[in-house]
């Protein structure tokens, strides 16, 4: 597609984890293609969507996989995380069940993912303020206690969608390279 095709350079796996209804599918559709689809769930069997950016004079393409539902029957496989270098592990920032998981998804990942996976743990749904139960405090603890990047998001209007997979793209080049 288009007039010439751009040098890769490198290309990243992603995996995208956390609580059913968190909004992955829709942080992943802002961040590869800049929509919001309210009919979501359309992009069920769609396994992984891509996204060319340029990071320190690097072409990367980011090969970023969504569940497509699988959490829901604790079924996301180790086929999901076998290669990825980088995790997004999202909970909801008006759900405090999802939060509380956070740990039990970290220790998924550190059982089935390679050991150097860069994790960002990503509270999402930021644009509902008056409905917070996580408050932000807590989250930037148990990052820092568990040595993650942390970013809170909101697909809905795009808010750090952007800034936080750059973010996790540069720090896997920093570990790569
Ligand atoms: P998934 O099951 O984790 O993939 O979650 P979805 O991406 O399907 O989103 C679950 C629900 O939350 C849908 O109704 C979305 O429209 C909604 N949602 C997702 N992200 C946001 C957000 O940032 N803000 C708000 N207000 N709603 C969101």
């Amino acid at each position: 597609n288009g007039e010439y095709e751009e040098k890769i350079d490198y290309v990243f796996k992603v995996v995208v984890i956390g609580d059913s209804a968190v909004g992955k599918t829709q942080i992943l559709s802002r961040f590869a293609k800049n929509e919001f689809c309210f009919d979501s769930k359309s992009t069920i069997g769609v396994e992984f969507q891509t996204r060319t950016v340029t990071i320190n004079t690097k072409v990367i393409k980011a090969q970023i996989w969504d569940t497509a539902g699988q959490e829901r029957y604790r079924a996301v496989t180790s086929a999901y995380y076998r290669g990825a270098l980088g995790a997004m592990l999202v909970y909801d920032i008006t759900k405090r069940q999802s939060f509380d998981h956070v740990a039990r998804w970290v220790e998924e990942l550190r059982a089935h993912a390679d050991s150097s996976i860069v994790i960002m743990l990503v509270g999402n749904k930021a644009d509902l303020v008056d409905l917070r139960m996580v408050p932000t405090e807590d989250a930037v603890e148990f990052a820092e206690d568990q040595g993650l990047c942390f970013s809170e998001t909101s697909a809905l209007s795009g808010d750090n969608v952007e800034s936080a997979f750059l973010k996790l793209l540069e720090e896997i080049h920093r570990v790569v390279s």
